[in-house]
């Protein structure tokens, strides 16, 4: 695996890991090894919630939540509705907070450290999705239909004990 930081970017020398950041063997300047935000959107109906099938790589073909990546200047919230907006073509409105749990998330060989934050929305009539983007279908499951060999990340699987205590 590549390491995100090897090289100090305000003069280019060497990245020397040091506790939880890392530290420049030339100019001594500290970078630090941040999380990505990220957010996981669950749609919740009576007994069931809705769950995404990956796409893209990583893990395509397995089972997901809604959301992604933060974008600058953006909250939480908003990246939420943006995501389930992009994945399925629909806005949530009354997000409810759940959790929240570190990850790791794999890109071009690369593990990126991110920090996930997990949201419910309640929703009580049948709206016909859109799945686009890197959605390639959305199905709602009951919580024991659930399989967690099939869920793609750690964090969405410890969401899912937050979600289970929403479901009727
Ligand atoms: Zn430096």
């Amino acid at each position: 695996m590549t390491n995100l930081y090897s090289f100090c970017s305000f003069c280019g020398g060497t990245l020397v890991t040091e506790k939880q950041h890392f530290k420049c063997s030339k100019c001594s300047k500290l970078t630090f090894r941040n999380p990505a935000p990220c957010t996981a959107i669950f749609l919740i109906k009576a007994n069931k919630v809705l769950l995404t099938i990956r796409a893209i790589e990583p893990f395509k073909g397995m089972l997901d939540a809604l959301g992604g990546f933060v974008e600058p200047n953006e909250s939480f919230e908003d990246a939420a509705i943006r995501e389930s907006t992009e994945e399925i073509g629909f806005a949530p409105t009354n997000l409810e907070y759940l959790c929240s749990f570190p990850d790791t998330y794999l890109y071009q060989d690369v593990y990126y450290d991110v920090l996930n934050v997990s949201f419910a929305s309640y929703m009580d009539k049948d709206i016909e999705f859109e799945p686009n983007d890197d959605v390639e279908s959305v199905k709602w499951f009951k919580y024991d239909e659930i399989d967690f060999n099939l869920v793609a990340f750690d964090s969405v699987k410890k969401a899912l004990k937050f979600v289970k205590q929403k479901l009727k």
